[in-house]
This record gives C-alpha cells, structure tokens and sequence, in this order.
C-alpha cells in the first residue's frame, strides 16, 4: 500500500532505528539526519517516515506531509545558523538527477557559496 515501509529500503530502516544515523530533528511525520557523505559544512536530510519514492509521488498522495518536511528543512537551516547566509533545499528525482536512495528526502545545504546552475 502507498507509503508503507518497503523491506529492502535504507531510509525506511532509518526511520524505524535498524540503520543508525545522526538525527537531529524528528516530528511524527519526519525525520532528519545529517547526511553521511556531506557536500556542505551544514547537509541534513529530511524524509518522511511514509515511504514514497520520490518528493513528486509523495506531495501528489500527501501534501500535508510534503509540506512538513518544506518547514521541517526550514527549521534546520535555522537550527544550523545557515539561513542568514542562504541555504538550498535540493529534490533529486530520477537516477538522471542523481537520485540514489529512493526514498523521497530533501537535501538541506548550507555553510558554502553555492553555485547556479547545479551540476
Ligand atoms: P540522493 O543521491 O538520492 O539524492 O541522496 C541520497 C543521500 O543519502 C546521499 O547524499 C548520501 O550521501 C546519503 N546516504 C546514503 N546512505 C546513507 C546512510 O546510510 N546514512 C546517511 N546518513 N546518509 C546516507
């Protein structure tokens, strides 16, 4: 059934603590852990506890959802003094894009200049 853990998921064993990471925030609808490759002195990731695959599939089946973790990323970049200077909230979707884990998640950066366009 749509955003029920799936077995073979790594960010759904994060949510249910059978895969440890660095948490630092946690609602009843998110969780969000530093990521464990950073590209930013500040990176964290934001993830629903659902599983949907991919930021699109989760807003269109839980918007309100999707919006927690838009505020959640929010409240990192304050929480993580990056937000005077500017941060970024990045979606991966699609292997084309760099998606790897397929687990919807936004990557929270800051810390560093930041370029546009992205690679
Ligand atoms: P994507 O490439 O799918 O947009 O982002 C996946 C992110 O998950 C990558 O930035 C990667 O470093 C991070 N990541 C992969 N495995 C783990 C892990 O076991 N723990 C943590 N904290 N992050 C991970």
């Amino acid at each position: 059934m749509a955003g029920e853990a799936q077995a073979d998921c790594l960010f759904c064993k994060i949510v249910a603590g059978e895969v440890p990471a660095t948490v630092v925030r946690e609602t009843a609808t998110t969780v969000a852990f530093r990521d464990i490759n950073p590209q930013a002195p500040s990176h964290v990731l934001v993830i629903p506890k659902a599983h949907y695959p991919d930021a699109a599939s989760l807003a269109a089946a839980e918007p309100v959802i999707a919006a927690d973790v838009l505020r959640e990323a929010g409240e990192i970049a304050q929480e993580d003094k990056v937000d005077g200077t500017g941060y970024r909230i990045v979606f991966n979707t699609g292997a084309g894009a760099g998606q790897t884990v397929f687990h919807a998640h936004a990557h929270v950066l800051g810390g560093r200049g930041l370029n546009w366009p992205p690679g």
